[in-house]
């Protein structure tokens, strides 16, 4: 694979970025990124991943448009409401950049389809809305050893980190119990889920590339309230149940 004339006037703007360079640019248009859930995190983290110049995603998103997911969802249109959100996103992606390869799967996260696609994946973004898929997917991740970039919301807040499974904590390492979060009831302010799929690719694209400093073992918090945005360090725990230090590597 080589980057082609019309690759390099493409990402003319990023190539000369201290760091990235011709060599990242290639890593990015060789790897393939699996994004969980195209909705307002993950339709953000999708389509500028697509920009950069990925080259290849997977995205996997179950159900159909409906009105309400119209003040985050920026991939869908008023058109599509009642269609499938994962075919509108490979749409929207291609109107912008077609050299972009895209797999779809209009499901949700389960252990059986993540073990046929998770090996292709150089990256995994988490941005499923529940914590039943997510810890399907932290669990996943961590048996196929995949890193996982995993990215939360809530109202006007939102978290961010990286996972590298047996280097740094898991998802179970950060909440082992889970909190009670209410299934499609939360408050999401559509730039808010928009600014933590932003910050999602720019995580992926550094952990393809090398760019950078990924949140390994940090947690990014920011509530937008106040515009507070704060780090805070993460440890593993040995009594994890998917990555602790008893279980097998
Ligand atoms: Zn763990």
């Amino acid at each position: 694979m080589v980057l082609t004339q019309s690759d390099i006037e493409r990402y003319k703007r990023q190539i000369p970025i201290d760091g990235f360079g011709l060599e990242a640019q290639m890593r990015l248009k060789e790897s393939v990124v699996l994004v969980a859930g195209v909705g307002g995190i993950g339709g953000t983290a999708a389509l500028y991943l697509s920009t950069a110049g990925i080259g290849k995603l997977i995205l996997i998103h179950d159900g159909e448009l409906v009105l309400p997911d119209l003040n985050r969802q920026i991939m869908m249109s008023h058109d599509g409401i009642g269609q499938d959100r994962v075919y509108q996103a490979k749409d929207a992606i291609h109107r912008i950049n077609p050299d972009v390869s895209i797999e779809v799967l209009p499901d949700k996260v389960s252990e059986e389809n993540l073990d046929i696609i998770l090996p292709q994946a150089d990256v995994v973004i988490d941005c499923r809305h529940n914590f039943k898929e997510r810890d399907i997917l932290n669990e996943a991740c961590v048996r196929h050893r995949k890193i996982l970039v995993e990215a939360a919301m809530n109202d006007m807040e939102a978290y961010i980190t990286t996972i590298i499974p047996y280097r740094t904590p898991c998802l179970s390492c950060i909440y082992p119990e889970k909190p009670e979060w209410d299934y499609l009831g939360f408050n999401v302010l559509g730039a808010v889920s928009g600014t933590i799929g932003c910050l999602s690719a720019i995580e992926a694209i550094k952990v393809l590339t090398g760019l950078g400093e990924p949140l390994y073992s940090k947690l990014l918090f920011f509530d937008t309230k106040g515009m507070e945005f704060k780090k805070f360090n993460l440890y593993r725990r040995s009594d994890c149940g998917v990555c602790g230090y008893d279980n097998p590597c």
